[in-house]
């Protein structure tokens, strides 16, 4: 069973692909508030302290694999100057922010949790 990218985008419990891995309705002042547990299945959603450092490294890697080349594309093939496009990039940043940090979050526990569906069937 490999990875759903459904159920990451949609930022489902890796476990039961049901449950929601964040709080809703979206807060600005709260954009990583995550429930302790799934609400379906009862997944800890942060089995350790620190559990989503890596999360942290991995959507520092998804933000320069985006913005890196749409930044050298800017410059270099639509000749825009380098502080036209530093600006779009940092402005494209501000909107994409929370969704990559959101994102990482959600590819991090479902690298390390594996979808279960026994698990809705009690
Ligand atoms: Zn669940």
């Amino acid at each position: 069973m490999g990875l759903s990218i459904k159920s990451i985008w949609n930022y489902k419990c890796p476990k039961c692909r049901k449950g929601d891995l964040f709080i809703k309705p979206f807060l600005f002042s709260k954009p990583l508030d995550m429930p302790k547990y799934c609400a379906v299945c009862g997944q800890d959603f942060e089995p350790e302290p620190g559990y989503y450092y890596g999360a942290m490294f991995l959507s520092y890697i998804v933000f320069t694999t985006i913005m890196l080349p749409l930044a050298l594309l800017m410059v270099f093939y639509f000749k825009w100057s380098v502080n036209a496009s530093m600006g779009i990039v940092i402005a494209i940043s501000i909107i994409c922010f929370f969704k990559i940090l959101r994102g990482a979050r959600a590819l991090w526990i479902h690298i390390m949790i594996k979808y279960d569906p026994k698990v809705i069937k009690h």
